[in-house]
């Protein structure tokens, strides 16, 4: 059956808070109260909010390991006329959260979409940090994979916005040292955890300066790390493989972990050398 444009329903992507239930906004409340349906990342982490503000609604879970099969589900319901909030754990859905792929259903369904505005942890970080907000890049999360990391960093090492990263506090030694093979631990970082929760805190300091603060202390909470663009006159960095030999290099990036066609690629990009030169010099000795 085929149905009218306008018989078709809506998909409102609802803004919800990161951590401060005051930041709901009117409107969004108002939604979720009159649709029919919210999809929801985690339906018993979206049910406290509902509870909380008194709202009884049918739940469904929308995540990223059932967001095919589901993303068609949630299309036939607004294709048959019903009304969808889609919500993520915290903060603005599609925004390192699903619902990306959901717009992409209802564009190509001719579904109307539309968003009700709220927090964003990297925007939120982002005003605080004091570094300029002119023009700034998303990063989002790093790969866990090395040289996904690797390649990610070195892809913005010299870029002049600020960037905008979302780390977990386990990883985030491990990311400060990263950062530091990338923009040299004198480059400026602004870390933001637990906005807009109690113990909000913004540290302002360098890369260096945050590596030594968390040998001390062990990170908590939820963090966006923001640091400053690569400024006009910096001088390269630098590099720590200056006084290596291409072997050398190759070596120490294994012994980080690397496997050895990894390193090699790796090394090719740090000297700008073409791989199977790498290859060949280091399997000459
Ligand atoms: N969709 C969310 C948004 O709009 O910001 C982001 C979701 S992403 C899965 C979760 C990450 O956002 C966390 O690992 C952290 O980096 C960041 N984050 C979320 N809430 C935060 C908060 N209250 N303080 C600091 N960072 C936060």
């Amino acid at each position: 059956m085929k149905f009218m444009a306008d018989e078709k329903g809506t998909l409102y992507l609802c803004a919800t808070p990161i951590g401060n239930l005051g930041d709901v906004s009117a409107r969004c409340l108002e939604i979720l109260r009159s649709v029919d349906l919210i999809a929801a990342e985690d339906t018993r982490r979206t049910l406290q909010l509902l509870n909380h503000f008194g709202i009884t609604k049918a739940l469904t879970s929308y995540h990223e390991h059932n967001k095919q099969s589901k993303g068609e589900y949630i299309i036939k319901l607004l294709s048959e006329g019903k009304n969808v909030a889609q919500v993520s754990d915290a903060g603005t859905p599609a925004i390192s959260d699903p619902g990306e792929d959901l717009v992409r259903l209802c564009i190509e369904n001719d579904i109307t979409v539309t968003s009700v505005p709220g927090p964003v942890a990297g925007i939120t970080a982002l005003i605080l940090s004091g570094f300029s907000t002119m023009r700034y890049a998303f990063e989002g999360f790093l790969s866990v994979n090395k040289r996904h990391r690797y390649e990610h960093l070195t892809s913005v090492a010299n870029d002049k916005r600020t960037l905008i990263f979302y780390e977990a506090p386990h990883k985030l030694r491990t990311t400060l040292e990263d950062m530091k093979s990338a923009f040299g631990g004198e480059r400026r970082i602004a870390l933001a955890r637990e906005l807009t929760k109690l113990h909000e805190e913004v540290i302002r300091t360098t890369i260096d300066g945050a590596i030594a603060l968390y040998s001390e202390k062990t990170p908590r909470g939820e963090y966006v790390l923001v640091i400053e663009g690569a400024s006009e006159q910096e001088e390269p960095e630098e590099c720590f493989w200056t006084d290596m030999t291409v072997s050398e290099h190759v070596d120490k990036y294994i012994s980080d972990g690397m496997i050895p066609k990894e390193a090699i690629k790796a090394v090719s990009i740090d000297r700008n050398t073409p791989k199977r030169d790498i290859y060949n010099e280091y399997h000459r000795g």
